[in-house]
């Protein structure tokens, strides 16, 4: 065959994870003249040989790529003859509006580690990276993915850096963010008028404190962290104060996976999620109780590894095995940022704030993660995962889905791709929105993106709602509604690539139901384009609106209000002993009256209304509290279950929370009845899915909506779908919970277009 010139566009996840350098050294192995380029659409490598040459090169590319790189395709294309008598990186230019990807950021590489001890410039040197590991996407203020385009812009290297930067046989070979002691960022320990800067003074006073039972402010790579022993009751629960969250589960950072073995079990699956590049939280079931405070009530801990080359020195320094990490803010605030906003903010509540002088621009939390049967799904998708895409087979450009209201997010079409805003927190306050807004902004200058279409959810007050009415008014674009369990099953739906109809079960807390009701426990016929609710919960009247969402005792007391009408008053539950009367009378008056009591067919207040009944929560602090604790009071050796009605499209309770009450008369554990609760549910949606069958001729089955982040629940109900013969989709990449409706939202948008 005769030699000739290749142009070969490699498209995917190529950029700013040592790409060109894995090609040049292909080309090098290879012998093969030519030369390669970032651009805005993809990784150019130009090539002189023989077409067969080029196509086993192609197939090298695949079988040895990066392991943070994701490649989506590889076209060969033959062009005009080039002369090469080299092969060489050539410098990036900006050539389309076809953006490739930007990588997450990449948790520090053993490489790394190892050269924290061993090279000289970067002895214990806290900011080191690599082209394997490092700061991107929070660093990234445009494309393509160059050091001018980051926050490391005003580090200028120094000789060592540069020859080492431009050295392509070596790893830092184009790391954007190389540095080292002599160039690069420094840390920073400030507390009161005491400020070190010099890197093992600093640990030494870090670990001082934190030993002797401080509160430390540490910047992270995507915001800063609040910081105290996790073994350190005191402490925690001075943490818990600073923090106003009330019960809100803490996540820790154990020194190692073995240290963390002592405390959580872990299957390969979670351990191999724990130790991944992303280092997720990774939601682990405990062995015993940990300190009180990080957790209580719950049957998991919320546990990451060190991710950071800081987070590697502090755990040398310390004899703690285990850090409590939450996000640092206050409240519900997004997670700070600026270095000045982080001083003036905590410095009086904390006994020190740790920085360092490289700026985070693009916000970001920790992802929280958990394995479910034999599946890995994203409870909270950011850090490690944004702004990677979700790939479909879908035409999705120009489409942008603005999401729901707790656990905000939007998400945009880039041709085949979805991708997703990092989780913005719940849309309720300006700041969050502001975030929100600040990162809609940079996306859309990021990835180029011009919407053509807005979808939003139905409900007319949720922020997100308004700014889907704003943007297309201003832009003059289409702004269509899609209900929001109709979106939940869509999400799921376009991330296993499901076309047609499905059965799809959508339980969560609540959302705007089309029939202007909140609805939360819908079994539908979904497509893409529509769904009909064949099924759904009772609508139970929820006194006091808001309030009941808060108080699950008052969703206890409507309940049975609903049952046993005025004689609920003479049940002997652990609800009826903790609040009087009179607090009783109060709330059947709001029924009664019909005053702030709309009716909602949610499953999450199901749950709640049984956490209640059993005395297992009566206030929520943080959202979902009554659902997870009745998860973990869940007694598995219990195998009975409770039974349901259903009348014509009515799912009714009624028999169940009868039940409910009689076990609680005669002593059974709330254990007992929690188990035998999750098994009437699971019961019921198998019951369901082989009615359906019957009537609908339908074998595929779309979970969705946050009562899935049950994991007891999640991976009883698949495995008994799954031997009834019913193909069951669960999302993995997309958050279950109200994170994933923007991505739902996307995919009725499409097909919405197309019709
Ligand atoms: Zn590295
Ligand atoms: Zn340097
Ligand atoms: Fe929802």
């Amino acid at each position: 065959m005769k030699a000739a010139t290749y142009k070969l566009l490699v498209t995917g996840l190529v950029q700013g994870i040592g790409f060109r350098p894995f090609i040049y050294r292909l080309a090098m192995e290879n012998h093969l003249f030519g030369c390669v380029e970032n651009r805005n659409d993809g990784v150019v490598v130009m090539l002189n040989g023989t077409l067969e040459r080029i196509e086993k090169f192609r197939t090298r590319i695949l079988d040895h790529a990066p392991l943070a790189s994701s490649v989506d395709s590889i076209t060969i294309n033959q062009i005009e003859s080039i002369i090469f008598d080299s092969f060489y990186i050539s410098q990036s230019e900006s050539v389309s509006h076809h953006v490739t990807e930007i990588s997450p950021d990449i948790a520090v590489c053993p490489d790394c580690i190892s050269d924290m001890e061993n090279q000289s410039h970067r002895i214990n040197y806290p900011l080191i990276n690599c082209t394997h590991c490092g700061p991107r996407f929070t660093i990234i203020r445009d494309l393509p993915y160059d050091r001018s385009h980051t926050t490391m812009s005003e580090f200028r290297m120094c000789d060592k850096c540069r020859s080492e930067y431009e050295e392509v046989m070596d790893r830092r070979f184009h790391a954007q963010p190389v540095a080292c002691n002599r160039c690069g960022p420094v840390y920073r320990f400030e507390a009161g008028g005491e400020i070190i800067e010099e890197i093992l003074g600093l640990l030494r006073r870090t670990g001082e404190l934190l030993s002797g039972g401080a509160l430390l402010a540490i910047k992270g790579t995507g915001g800063y962290h609040l910081v105290c022993n996790a073994l350190n009751a005191h402490s925690v629960k001075k943490l818990r104060e600073l923090k106003k969250r009330d019960g809100k589960p803490f996540a820790v950072m154990f020194r190692t996976i073995e240290e963390a073995k002592e405390y959580v079990v872990m299957n390969k699956m979670e351990e191999k999620l724990l130790n991944s590049w992303q280092r997720p939280i990774v939601l682990l079931t405990k062995k015993g109780e940990f300190t009180e405070g990080v957790a209580d009530g719950l049957n998991t801990l919320g546990v990451m590894l060190p991710y950071m080359p800081f987070h590697h020195c502090l755990f040398k320094e310390i004899d703690i095995p285990a850090l409590v990490m939450t996000s640092g803010n206050f409240s519900e605030e997004p997670i700070l940022i600026s270095d000045v906003a982080a001083r003036n903010q905590f410095h009086e509540f904390v006994d020190g704030v740790i920085s360092y002088n490289r700026e985070i621009y693009n916000r970001i939390d920790d992802s929280v993660t958990a394995v479910i049967g034999d599946r890995t799904t994203v409870i909270r998708r950011a850090r490690g995962f944004t702004p990677s895409p979700i790939r479909t087979r879908f035409h999705l450009e120009g489409i942008l889905g603005t999401g729901a209201e707790l656990s905000g997010s939007f998400c945009m079409g880039k041709a085949g791709n979805a991708i997703m805003s990092p989780y913005t927190g719940d849309l309720k306050n300006l700041e969050t929105y502001d975030f929100y807004r600040e990162s809609f902004d940079r996306f859309s200058r990021m990835f180029r993106f011009t919407p053509e279409l807005v979808v939003s959810d139905l409900h007319p007050d949720y922020l997100s709602t308004r700014f889907a009415g704003e943007l297309a008014g201003e832009l003059q674009i289409p702004h269509i509604k899609a209900q929001h369990h109709h979106a939940h099953i869509a999400a799921g739906m376009l991330e296993a690539g499901v076309e047609g109809e499905v059965i799809g079960f959508s339980l969560d807390g609540t959302g705007l139901g089309s029939d202007g009701r909140g609805w939360g426990g819908e079994v539908m016929v979904t497509s893409y384009e529509e769904f009909h609710r064949l099924f759904h919960f009772e609508y139970m009247p929820l006194p006091g609106g808001d309030r009941a969402v808060q108080e699950p005792w008052r969703m206890g007391i409507a309940y049975l209000y609903q049952i046993y009408g005025e004689d609920l008053l003479h049940l002997r539950t652990p609800l009826n002993t903790a609040f009087n009367d009179a607090q009783v009378q109060q709330i059947i008056g709001l029924m009664d009256k019909e005053i702030n009591a709309p009716g909602v067919s949610s499953a999450g207040r199901l749950f709640d209304a049984v956490a209640a009944i059993t005395g297992l929560n009566f206030y929520s602090t943080y959202q979902a509290e009554g659902p997870m604790l009745l998860e973990s009071a869940v007694d598995p050796s219990e195998a009975g279950s409770y039974s349901f009605e259903i009348n014509g499209s009515l799912i009714s309770f009624r028999p169940l929370i009868r039940k409910v009450v009689d076990d609680i008369h005669h002593g059974i554990s709330a254990g007992n009845i929690a188990a035998k609760f999750h098994h009437a549910l699971i019961d019921l949606m198998v019951h369901l899915s082989l009615e359906i069958k019957k009537s609908h001729g339908l074998n595929r089955v779309v979970l969705g909506g946050g009562t899935f982040q049950n994991r007891y629940l999640t991976k009883k109900v698949i495995h008994k779908l799954e031997i009834e013969g019913f193909q069951v989709y669960l999302p993995h990449e997309i958050p279950v919970n109200d994170q994933g409706i923007s991505v739902g939202q996307l995919a009725i948008g499409a097909h919405h277009r197309n019709k």
